[in-house]
């Protein structure tokens, strides 16, 4: 999609810091890391948010918790832990509108979601 910047990512129109890529998914670091650790993990295709979750298949949907979980244990965040959150919509501040899900680690968080 034109002027979409995670579409330009995945197009290799704009650099980012990879982690994971295959013909589905993309995963890199974020540019304002909320953390020691914080990678966003999205789908090639574009989607909008969770809303349009029904615009995915249920590969590629599963496929980007199973590339979030594999890449915070090749990160080191399996013991310790970790969160993992999509936001989605303006209640939830999403500010880029291009599914993605947030894999945040690395420090303590606090017990409340928002
Ligand atoms: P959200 O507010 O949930 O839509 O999250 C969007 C995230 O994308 C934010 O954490 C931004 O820091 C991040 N972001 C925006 N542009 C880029 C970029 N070019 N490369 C990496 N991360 C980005």
């Amino acid at each position: 999609m034109t002027d979409c910047v995670f579409c330009s990512i995945a197009e290799g129109k704009i650099p980012a810091k990879k982690l994971y890529e295959d013909e589905d998914v993309i995963a890199f670091y974020d540019v304002a890391p909320q953390a020691p650790i914080h990678v966003l993990v999205t789908p090639k295709a574009h989607v909008v948010s969770l809303n349009q979750a029904d615009s995915l298949s249920d590969h590629v949907l599963a496929k980007l918790l199973r590339v979030a979980a594999q890449l915070a244990s090749e990160l080191g965040l399996k013991e310790r832990g970790y969160r993992v959150v999509s936001n989605c919509g303006v209640d939830a501040c999403q500010s880029v509108p291009h599914l993605h899900i947030h894999l945040v680690g690395g420090r303590a968080m606090g017990a409340e979601l928002a």
